[in-house]
């Protein structure tokens, strides 16, 4: 795995990065948040660990808020264009939320689940045999190995 390489990027161009890494899951969140930061019915997530990660043009912005839990969430963005790139937690827990529509090759947001089943949209009906939550799920290791399987990396 040490020459994998998938990019992406903002819709300007101005910020590109690179994984060194395949993402370690892909999942479409449904929530009310998620919903209204991707301006759209969902949002699709890669898990990807954060040395895996690198920026190789452009700037971040920032914009921090705290969810319900308590937790501390940040998201970062192309500071030309806008575009929601990734999203972080601090403490750290080590791993980013990449936004999957900015993936050159959008196969690697294939998602493997639905979460927040309980707020998505009334015309949205999740494809056949896919993993479903209702919120947010308490294990993400069925999601990781359904994604494995969908990408071929077992
Ligand atoms: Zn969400
Ligand atoms: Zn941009």
């Amino acid at each position: 795995m040490t020459d994998f390489r998938l990019t992406g990027g903002c819709q300007c161009g101005a910020l590109r990065y690179v994984l060194t890494a395949p993402p370690l899951l892909a999942y479409a969140c449904h929530c009310k948040e998620c919903q209204r930061i991707s301006a759209s019915a969902f949002a699709t997530s890669c898990g990807v660990l954060r040395e895996t990660m690198h920026i190789e043009k452009g700037e971040l912005g920032r914009i921090d808020w705290t969810v319900e839990s308590g937790a501390h969430r940040y998201g970062e963005f192309c500071t030309v264009c806008g575009v929601r790139i990734r999203h972080g937690d601090e403490p750290s827990r080590g791993i980013f939320s990449l936004r999957g529509g900015t993936l050159d090759d959008k196969r690697w947001a294939t998602p493997a689940a639905h979460t927040w089943q309980a707020s998505a949209l009334e015309w949205f009906t999740p494809p056949e045999g896919a993993l479903l939550y209702d919120g947010q799920p308490t294990d993400y290791t069925p999601i990781m190995q359904r994604y494995a399987a969908l990408m071929g990396l077992q």
